[in-house]
């Protein structure tokens, strides 16, 4: 399993494809992935997306359009990609995969997971495979996922927070910023979970 990752978009959100034996996985792709997409994928297999908000599905659409993959979504979040709070979502869309917490999809023997974190959105989510995390907005290096935006909620976070410390180590790759593990930020989601 090979992960590569680019940064899209004005707020550099980390698209994410995981290389399988028979095609890709396409984890979070923001505005102007398809054509990365393009050029990396032989044969995608599915869009995995941690949640709703438009800087992490703003080419889902245009992915499908052109590979007909199904997107995965947490079902709490669905309603974001079919109406935007933000407004900057240019491509409303319904995604095909409503997923529910601990459900599992198997790709190429890989198992995904999607475990769900709420807080930052109603449906946030991170996406396990073996050993590795893709966090979303929810755990990013040295800081956690803003809980101020429209349909979060703090309270969430600091439950969602508190069940992330007790997991096992993962390798991290978050939907902002430069990887990480659990181990490393075990210490910061204990400060925030107090500070929330
Ligand atoms: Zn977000």
């Amino acid at each position: 399993m090979q992960i590569i990752s680019r940064a899209f978009g004005i707020y550099g959100t980390n698209c994410y494809v995981v290389v399988l034996s028979d095609g890709e996985i396409i984890i979070d792709p923001g505005d102007g992935a398809l054509e990365w997409i393009e050029r990396v994928c032989k044969n995608p297999l599915a869009v995995f997306c941690t949640h709703g908000h438009f800087d992490h599905v703003y080419d889902c659409d245009a992915i499908k359009a052109k590979f007909g993959v199904d997107i995965y979504i947490p079902k709490d979040d669905a309603f974001l990609c079919q109406n935007d709070p933000f407004g900057l979502l240019q491509a409303k869309f319904n995604p095909d995969i409503l997923v529910s917490d601990g459900e599992e999809f198997d790709f190429s023997g890989v198992k995904f997971a999607f475990c769900h974190f709420p807080g930052h959105t109603p449906g946030c989510s991170v996406i396990t495979a073996g050993d590795v995390m893709f966090s979303g907005d929810f755990i990013f290096k040295n800081s956690i996922g803003r809980y101020d935006f429209p349909f979060s909620d703090g309270k969430l976070m600091r439950q969602s927070l508190k069940r992330a410390v007790e997991l096992k180590n993962y390798k991290i790759y978050p939907g902002h910023g430069e990887p990480t593990s659990l181990d490393a930020e075990r210490n910061s989601l204990i400060r925030w979970a107090q500070a929330i």
